[in-house]
């Protein structure tokens, strides 16, 4: 089976009268830094769908034209995050299938854990399946009734086949009259819901987006995350709720890793804006991990809340060493480890003036491969650094993530092997703090809630079948992660 790693962004509109497709273009454009493979966008006029999607950015995908031929009342969209050896545009989503009166479309954020099992109780062999998404769609095409079924149909079909999925799953629907939108039963990947002013005498708009600014920007309210195990639908009545999971398997555990990295500052999450919880990872990395030093600067962009965070606790000046170039996506995604390391000098330049002969405190968020931290420090050390101690505002990250965020195997993870001294070699650094487990579960500031953090701990909430490879420690079933107090 082709590994289709889905770390994604999703988007859905249902705002009849309203010009559907722009505002899904804008949604998605929002979105993006969760997918720069591919885009896409399925639009229904009340009776047709229509699906456009293609691999590149949203405004490659998309221009003026393409879109104002897409007229229609709702529409969900996709932008798909890109992976070595699955960037094909068979894996561009929306999925379509034309099963029920109109067809549904699909766009999935997360990974599936059973999708080999789930193909062999179908009868379809696992080999010929291109990927979770695809599997989920054959599922819910199956369980139509082929054209003559009420209009609800894709809702029957999705009481049906959800409560069957295991894994990490965000996904947004539709048919040709309502938007459906599903968060898995541990809420590995976000979702949330807002409120969207009506065209003159339609039906009350609605949004769901994987994150919030994608609402700010078509001008919609947020009005909540939605809850783990929680399907909603969406039609000319209004927003219906429903839970199709047994309740047994409900257990929040939000991604940590969005908090970390992959989330936008501007996203709230467990009721908190993304930025001040990294900032406050900062703060406590300062109390955690002081260090005598001139100058604080935090790898753009993500590494820069935190800087921010790590100055303030620490009074140490808060200064910009790194100029990075706007108009480059992240390094990371590059498929060869060359291509990743010349992409570091593309993407980051230092300001010498600023550099030269100062001690300098330099926070990122985490540390994946080293190839883009190695660079960088060579580059600082270059420009006249005179010492540079490395604060990382999350725990090494170890284990590979199965559940929706693009990781590289175990044995490229840098942490997953080397002590924290052999990393300080790797990189050469004078120092290297990584803030710990509990405070950075602190920072984010969601007392009760639950996280996922296997990428950090091992510790995977939901089975995965782990490639013999990746390593030795076993991983048990139902076995829980991280809990804030
Ligand atoms: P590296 O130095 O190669 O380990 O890359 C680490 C950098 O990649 C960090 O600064 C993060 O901001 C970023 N990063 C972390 N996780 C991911 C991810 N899953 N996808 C893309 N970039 C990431």
């Amino acid at each position: 089976m082709m590994e289709a790693k889905e770390a994604c962004g999703v988007f859905g509109v249902y705002a009849p009268g309203r010009d559907v497709a722009h505002l899904t273009f804008d949604g998605l454009y929002a979105l993006q830094h969760r997918g720069q493979e591919s885009a896409g966008m399925a639009v229904s006029d009340g009776e047709n769908l229509t699906v456009m999607k293609d691999m590149g950015l949203v405004t490659t995908v998309f221009d003026e034209r393409k879109l104002s031929g897409l007229g229609g009342d709702l529409a969900i969209g996709h932008t798909r995050y890109s992976t070595a050896g699955s960037s094909s545009w068979s894996n561009a989503q929306p999925v379509y299938r034309g099963a029920g009166r109109s067809g549904f479309g699909m766009a999935h954020n997360g990974n599936l854990t059973n999708t080999a099992e789930l193909a062999e109780r179908a009868g379809m062999l696992p080999g010929l399946v291109a990927s979770d998404s695809d599997l989920v769609a054959d599922l819910l095409a199956a369980a139509h009734a082929g054209g003559d079924g009420p209009a609800s149909e894709l809702e029957a079909a999705l009481r049906l086949v959800l409560p069957d999925l295991q894994g990490a799953f965000s996904f947004v629907f539709l048919d040709a009259e309502r938007v459906v939108g599903v968060r898995d039963p541990n809420g590995f990947r976000p979702l949330c819901l807002g409120r969207l002013e009506p065209a003159a005498g339609a039906p009350e708009g609605w949004v769901l987006a994987s994150e919030s600014p994608a609402l700010d920007v078509v001008g919609a309210t947020f009005v909540r995350e939605l809850e783990p195990g929680e399907m909603v639908v969406i039609d000319g009545t209004g927003v219906r709720s429903e839970r199709p999971f047994p309740a047994d398997r409900i257990d929040p555990r939000l991604c940590i890793f969005e908090f970390v990295y992959f989330a936008r500052p501007d996203t709230r999450l467990y009721g908190n804006e993304v930025h001040g919880a990294r900032r406050r990872m900062g703060e406590l990395l300062a109390t955690q991990a002081p260090v005598d030093a001139d100058m604080v600067m935090g790898v753009p962009d993500s590494g820069v809340p935190a800087a921010e965070g790590y100055a303030r606790a620490s009074g140490i000046p808060y200064g910009q060493g790194l100029v990075k170039n706007r108009y480059i996506g992240r390094t990371f995604i590059a498929p060869t480890q060359t291509e990743r390391a010349n992409g570091v000098r593309r993407k980051l330049n230092p300001l010498r003036e600023n550099i030269a002969g100062k001690r300098l405190v330099v926070v990122d968020d985490s540390i994946v491969r080293g190839t883009t931290t190695r660079a960088m420090v060579r580059m600082l050390r270059e420009a006249g650094a005179l010492e540079v101690h490395l604060r990382i505002s999350s725990p090494p990250f170890r284990w590979p993530c199965f559940y929706g965020i693009d990781t590289p195997d175990r044995d490229e993870l840098l942490a997953a092997t080397r002590t924290v001294d052999e990393i300080v070699t790797f990189l050469g650094v004078d120092s290297l703090e990584y803030l710990t487990l509990d405070h950075l579960v602190t920072a984010i500031d969601a007392p009760g809630a639950g996280f996922c953090s296997a990428c950090l701990t091992g510790t995977y909430p939901v089975p995965v079948a782990m490639p013999a490879r990746v390593g030795t420690v076993a991983v048990l079933a139902g076995a829980t992660s991280t809990t804030a107090g």
